[in-house]
Protein backbone atom coordinates (compact mmCIF):
# COMPACT_ATOMS: atom_id res chain seq x y z
CA UNK A 1 0.00 0.00 0.00
CA UNK A 2 1.13 3.42 -0.65
CA UNK A 3 2.09 4.94 2.63
CA UNK A 4 0.62 8.25 2.05
CA UNK A 5 -2.75 6.41 2.10
CA UNK A 6 -4.53 5.02 5.20
CA UNK A 7 -7.22 2.13 4.17
CA UNK A 8 -9.85 4.38 2.43
CA UNK A 9 -8.54 7.75 3.53
CA UNK A 10 -5.71 9.84 1.94
CA UNK A 11 -3.48 11.99 4.11
CA UNK A 12 -2.77 15.00 1.64
CA UNK A 13 0.39 16.15 1.79
CA UNK A 14 2.36 19.51 1.34
CA UNK A 15 2.00 21.83 -1.21
CA UNK A 16 -1.60 22.15 0.07
CA UNK A 17 -3.69 25.03 -1.13
CA UNK A 18 -4.53 27.95 1.54
CA UNK A 19 -7.73 29.24 1.34
CA UNK A 20 -11.06 29.65 2.08
CA UNK A 21 -13.10 26.90 4.24
CA UNK A 22 -16.87 28.74 3.22
CA UNK A 23 -17.00 28.81 -0.38
CA UNK A 24 -18.67 25.51 -1.48
CA UNK A 25 -22.75 26.33 -0.86
CA UNK A 26 -23.90 23.78 -2.96
CA UNK A 27 -22.31 21.37 -5.35
CA UNK A 28 -20.62 22.84 -8.31
CA UNK A 29 -21.60 21.66 -12.06
CA UNK A 30 -18.19 21.19 -12.72
CA UNK A 31 -15.21 20.64 -11.12
CA UNK A 32 -11.33 19.69 -11.86
CA UNK A 33 -9.58 16.64 -12.33
CA UNK A 34 -5.99 15.77 -12.87
CA UNK A 35 -5.02 14.14 -16.15
CA UNK A 36 -1.99 11.88 -16.89
CA UNK A 37 -0.09 15.11 -18.11
CA UNK A 38 0.12 16.37 -14.58
CA UNK A 39 4.23 15.84 -14.17
CA UNK A 40 4.17 17.32 -10.36
CA UNK A 41 6.37 20.26 -12.09
CA UNK A 42 9.31 18.45 -10.52
CA UNK A 43 7.82 19.56 -6.86
CA UNK A 44 7.08 22.82 -7.26
CA UNK A 45 3.21 22.70 -8.83
CA UNK A 46 2.59 25.50 -10.29
CA UNK A 47 -1.74 25.43 -9.90
CA UNK A 48 -1.77 25.05 -6.22
CA UNK A 49 -1.49 28.64 -5.39
CA UNK A 50 -4.42 29.57 -7.85
CA UNK A 51 -7.03 27.86 -5.90
CA UNK A 52 -8.92 29.75 -3.52
CA UNK A 53 -9.95 26.70 -1.53
CA UNK A 54 -8.12 25.33 1.40
CA UNK A 55 -6.71 21.62 1.30
CA UNK A 56 -8.51 21.42 -2.22
CA UNK A 57 -5.57 20.86 -4.19
CA UNK A 58 -2.77 18.64 -2.78
CA UNK A 59 0.53 16.78 -3.53
CA UNK A 60 0.62 12.71 -3.92
CA UNK A 61 4.67 11.44 -4.35
CA UNK A 62 5.12 8.62 -6.20
CA UNK A 63 7.14 6.86 -3.26
CA UNK A 64 9.06 5.02 -6.26
CA UNK A 65 10.77 8.13 -7.72
CA UNK A 66 11.00 10.10 -5.05
CA UNK A 67 10.97 13.36 -5.48
CA UNK A 68 8.53 13.48 -8.19
CA UNK A 69 4.56 13.47 -7.81
CA UNK A 70 1.86 14.95 -8.84
CA UNK A 71 -1.19 17.25 -7.61
CA UNK A 72 -4.61 15.60 -7.00
CA UNK A 73 -8.14 17.29 -6.17
CA UNK A 74 -10.50 16.73 -3.31
CA UNK A 75 -13.71 16.52 -5.03
CA UNK A 76 -15.20 17.44 -1.79
CA UNK A 77 -13.94 20.57 -1.72
CA UNK A 78 -13.70 21.47 -5.24
CA UNK A 79 -15.94 25.05 -6.33
CA UNK A 80 -15.44 24.59 -10.07
CA UNK A 81 -13.75 27.62 -10.30
CA UNK A 82 -11.49 26.71 -12.71
CA UNK A 83 -8.80 29.59 -11.31
CA UNK A 84 -6.34 26.18 -11.55
CA UNK A 85 -6.66 25.81 -15.49
CA UNK A 86 -4.95 28.07 -18.24
CA UNK A 87 -8.15 27.73 -20.36
CA UNK A 88 -10.92 30.53 -19.22
CA UNK A 89 -14.30 31.22 -21.03
CA UNK A 90 -14.55 31.96 -24.75
CA UNK A 91 -10.34 30.86 -25.09
CA UNK A 92 -9.82 33.63 -22.36
CA UNK A 93 -5.99 32.30 -20.95
CA UNK A 94 -5.65 32.20 -17.36
CA UNK A 95 -2.39 31.83 -14.80
CA UNK A 96 -3.12 28.31 -13.80
CA UNK A 97 -1.86 24.52 -15.01
CA UNK A 98 0.10 25.62 -18.39
CA UNK A 99 0.75 21.37 -18.97
CA UNK A 100 -2.35 21.82 -20.10
CA UNK A 101 -2.99 19.10 -16.94
CA UNK A 102 -6.46 19.92 -15.65
CA UNK A 103 -9.69 19.73 -17.13
CA UNK A 104 -13.25 20.69 -16.17
CA UNK A 105 -15.27 17.86 -16.54
CA UNK A 106 -19.06 17.74 -15.60
CA UNK A 107 -19.87 16.80 -12.23
CA UNK A 108 -22.61 14.33 -12.74
CA UNK A 109 -20.90 12.43 -15.61
CA UNK A 110 -17.74 12.02 -13.27
CA UNK A 111 -20.23 10.47 -10.62
CA UNK A 112 -22.02 8.38 -13.29
CA UNK A 113 -18.31 6.81 -14.47
CA UNK A 114 -16.90 6.63 -10.94
CA UNK A 115 -20.22 4.90 -8.57
CA UNK A 116 -19.79 7.87 -6.60
CA UNK A 117 -22.14 10.53 -5.07
CA UNK A 118 -20.22 13.50 -4.18
CA UNK A 119 -21.74 15.62 -0.99
CA UNK A 120 -23.51 19.42 -1.80
CA UNK A 121 -21.25 20.49 1.04
CA UNK A 122 -17.69 19.47 2.55
CA UNK A 123 -19.10 16.22 4.56
CA UNK A 124 -15.90 16.75 7.08
CA UNK A 125 -15.33 19.69 9.67
CA UNK A 126 -12.52 21.62 8.39
CA UNK A 127 -10.02 20.01 11.10
CA UNK A 128 -10.34 16.87 9.18
CA UNK A 129 -9.93 18.25 5.88
CA UNK A 130 -6.11 17.22 5.62
CA UNK A 131 -7.41 13.84 4.72
CA UNK A 132 -9.74 13.11 2.07
CA UNK A 133 -11.21 9.05 1.22
CA UNK A 134 -9.94 7.62 -1.86
CA UNK A 135 -13.04 7.45 -3.34
CA UNK A 136 -13.78 11.95 -3.71
CA UNK A 137 -9.96 12.42 -5.51
S1 LIG B 1 -1.52 20.09 -12.61
FE1 LIG B 1 -0.15 21.23 -14.00
S2 LIG B 1 0.71 22.91 -12.77
FE2 LIG B 1 -0.18 21.39 -11.35
S3 LIG B 1 1.55 20.05 -10.80
FE3 LIG B 1 0.48 19.08 -12.54
S4 LIG B 1 1.57 19.83 -14.37
FE4 LIG B 1 2.16 21.18 -12.66
S1 LIG C 1 -11.59 24.40 -9.95
FE1 LIG C 1 -11.18 26.01 -8.41
S2 LIG C 1 -11.64 25.02 -6.45
FE2 LIG C 1 -11.42 23.38 -7.96
S3 LIG C 1 -9.28 22.74 -7.84
FE3 LIG C 1 -9.40 24.30 -9.45
S4 LIG C 1 -8.96 26.25 -8.41
FE4 LIG C 1 -9.44 24.75 -6.81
Amino acid sequence: MNPSTEGQLIVKQQPVSQGRTDLRKRKPKRLAIINECCTGCAGSPACVEYCPVEACMFWIPDEDHAPFGRIEIDKTTCIGCARCTSKGPDGAFLEGCPWDAIEMVDTAQWEAEHGVELPDKPDQPVEQWMSVSQTHV
